[in-house]
């Protein structure tokens, strides 16, 4: 166990220590009431690294030298440069990135494992993946996505990825829908396949996927530009992709006149995203889409747990800490900017940088203290938002294989039909919602479970705050009953007798996910990204958007709005982010002293 630092500093020295101290790559400085402040320190980045020389110069300490008599007491009060809130995705992406620099690092977790929604569990024979269907942007070892980059090249992190087999089976189950279709990735075989199940439609769709993909090239191109991407180039290159901005997957579909069967198969992947088409931003669901076309879609051998265990180690090995067990309860603010975080433990610990996994609802309503510093605006925005959806999700370890059951795709949309509004409005009541997503684990990893058996599990969505009033008596049948109906649904779907071959059963209620990874209600997705509030509003307001120095978020409430692969980018942009801004500030103390010696 690490010590933590105390705000109010402890055990001074008696000699009066050095103001500044360069050693192993960091800045080292001492304040008036002795503790110290180590701020990251690039040499190659020579204009920090020259100023800190020269004021050590002009003050007559050594350069780059170890101060003996003051070693103890550093690793004694121990301050970071970053605090992270949070082990989900984004939080472990953002403590690897930020350990991967160089910088002092301190990831918090108030739950006993790492991952968030990103784990798995165990019962019986059978573990289960508890979240993951598809991970976006990994890509193959010869052609990479940006995570799978991430993870490999900068973080030296290598997974055994297993692509998934086909993108998707839709099949529509109301009377007078004759949709049943399987998909496959690539851009010419879905195309194809479209063609196949929608006669007539080519021409549109592809029209379609050369807009997704505009989009797509766009939003990296505008990554690349580091927020500042030039004018003529976004008018020239990507004016498809402004002229889309602002609307919804509805709207597009109607401007590109895609015909109503081919549009079913086109938006069935909404429910990853949540709002129903007529309220779905286009940007967030084109990108999303043509990514899976062209780098289709992996999931990690060992599951999500392995993913999550893997950046753990890593940020260890970097010389990052992490510590479970230990909610982080304020986030301590002075004059408008972050100075520390108290945890469940009592500890309060100094810090210039926060990082929250956790969402800035949570964090502007009860975590910033003292409550005075939350500016009016920030509530405001966060009450202008709208929530994400949670989940139930129905765990079956079956003692038949998947293809005893008939069951030969690994991902199901089952839907009673297109009409997402329609479908939506069934997420908000206690019945079982006529919308479901689901996983035959070892149609990807065959070996997943013990020989004759097999794993399925049925997700679907609900409004977060239709559980809260279920009563606790009434918990139990409650969440049996739609199990129950969810399972009748994909039997009458597929065919195939699930119920009785049901070795273990489980299920996850939007409680659940409340209860192991504190989000409100159990949403799993953050904010619902609506044209107004989707990725690219919330990328140009990113500056506009901070208020409070020092503070940033990261995760599936973040910037990149949700999902495994959002998540994990947003989690390293912000880390970069707040590196710069580490060294920025650094550099204007260094100055600031600088000044003061001469
Ligand atoms: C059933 C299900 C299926 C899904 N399927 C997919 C899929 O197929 N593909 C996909 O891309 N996405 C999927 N998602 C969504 C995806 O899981 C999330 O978008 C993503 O994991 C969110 O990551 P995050 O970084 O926001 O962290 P989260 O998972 O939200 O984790 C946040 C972490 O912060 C911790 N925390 C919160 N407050 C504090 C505090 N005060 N102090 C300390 N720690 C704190 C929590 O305990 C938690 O560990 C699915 C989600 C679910 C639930």
């Amino acid at each position: 166990m690490w010590g933590h630092v105390s705000l109010r500093g402890s055990g001074a020295t008696k000699q009066s220590p050095p103001l500044l101290a360069i050693e192993d790559g960091r800045l080292l400085r001492y304040t008036r009431n002795d503790i110290i402040r180590s701020l990251p320190i690039d040499k190659t980045d020579s204009i920090l690294y020259n100023v800190a020389q020269f004021v050590l110069f002009r003050s007559g300490h050594p350069k780059e030298e170890t101060m003996a008599e003051t070693t103890t007491q550093r690793h004694l009060n121990k301050a970071y440069d970053c605090v992270v809130i949070g082990a989900g995705n984004g939080g472990l992406s953002a403590a690897a990135q930020l350990a991967a620099k160089g910088a002092r690092v301190l990831l918090l977790e108030q739950h006993s494992l790492p991952g968030g929604f990103a784990t798995s569990f165990v019962r019986g024979r059978f573990e289960f993946e508890a979240a993951l269907h598809a991970f976006c942007d990994i890509g193959s070892p010869t052609f990479k996505g940006a995570v799978r980059t991430f993870l490999e090249d900068e973080l030296g992190i290598y997974l055994d990825w297993v692509e998934i087999p086909e993108a998707y089976r839709l099949i529509l189950t109301d009377p007078g829908e004759d949709l049943d279709v399987t998909m496959p990735y690539g851009v010419h075989d879905f195309i194809t396949a479209i063609e196949k199940a929608a006669p007539g439609s080519r021409e549109s769709v592809t029209n379609y996927v050369n807009l997704c993909k505009e989009v797509l090239e766009a939003i990296t191109y505008i990554g690349q530009s580091k927020g500042h991407p030039n004018r003529s180039v976004l008018t020239k290159q990507y004016a498809n992709f402004l002229k889309t901005c602002p609307y919804t997957m509805d709207q597009v579909a109607d401007a590109l006149k895609i015909p109503e069967r081919a549009r079913k198969i086109l938006h069935a992947q909404w429910t990853y995203l949540g709002p129903p088409t007529s309220r779905l931003n286009f940007t967030v669901y084109g990108a999303m889409f043509y990514l899976f076309l062209i780098t289709s879609a992996y999931i990690p051998r060992q599951r999500s747990h392995e993913f999550a265990l893997a950046l753990d180690a890593r940020i260890r090995e970097l010389g990052g800490h992490v510590e479970y067990n230990t909610r982080v309860e304020k986030v301590l603010a002075r004059n408008g900017r972050v100075v520390g975080v108290a945890t469940s433990k009592g500890d309060q610990i100094e810090t210039g940088h926060v990082i929250s996994n956790a969402s800035p609802t949570l964090v502007y309503n009860h975590l910033v203290s003292p409550k005075t510093e939350v500016p009016e605006i920030a509530l405001r925005q966060c009450n202008a938002r709208v929530n994400g959806v949670s989940s139930v999700v129905v765990y079956l370890g079956l003692d038949a294989t998947l293809e005893e059951l008939g069951l030969h795709e690994y991902s199901y949309f089952v839907y009673a039909n297109m009409n997402t509004d329609e479908m939506y409005e069934t997420c908000k009541t206690l019945d079982a919602p006529k919308i479901q997503a689901v996983l035959c684990l070892n149609n990807a990893l065959p070996d997943c479970s013990p020989p004759g058996t097999s794993i399925v599990s049925i997700t679907t969505l609900y409004r977060p705050e239709v559980w809260k009033n279920v009563a606790p008596q009434d918990y139990v049948r409650v969440k049996n009953k739609v199990a129950s109906d969810l399972i009748a649904h994909f039997e009458q779907a597929t065919g195939a007798p699930i119920r009785e071959h049901i070795e273990e059963f489980e299920v996850a209620t939007p409680q659940t996910f409340a209860r192991y990874t504190g989000s409100y209600n159990g949403i799993i997705y953050g904010y619902e990204p609506e044209p107004w509030d989707s990725l690219m509003p919330r990328m140009m307001m990113m500056q506009d958007d901070k208020h409070l120095d020092g503070l940033e978020f990261c995760g599936g409430f973040g910037f990149r709005c949700h999902g495994y692969s959002s998540s994990v980018k947003s989690g390293q942009t912000i880390a970069l982010i707040t590196w710069r801004d580490m060294l920025a500030l650094s550099e204007a103390n260094v100055m600031e002293k600088g000044e003061v010696q001469q």
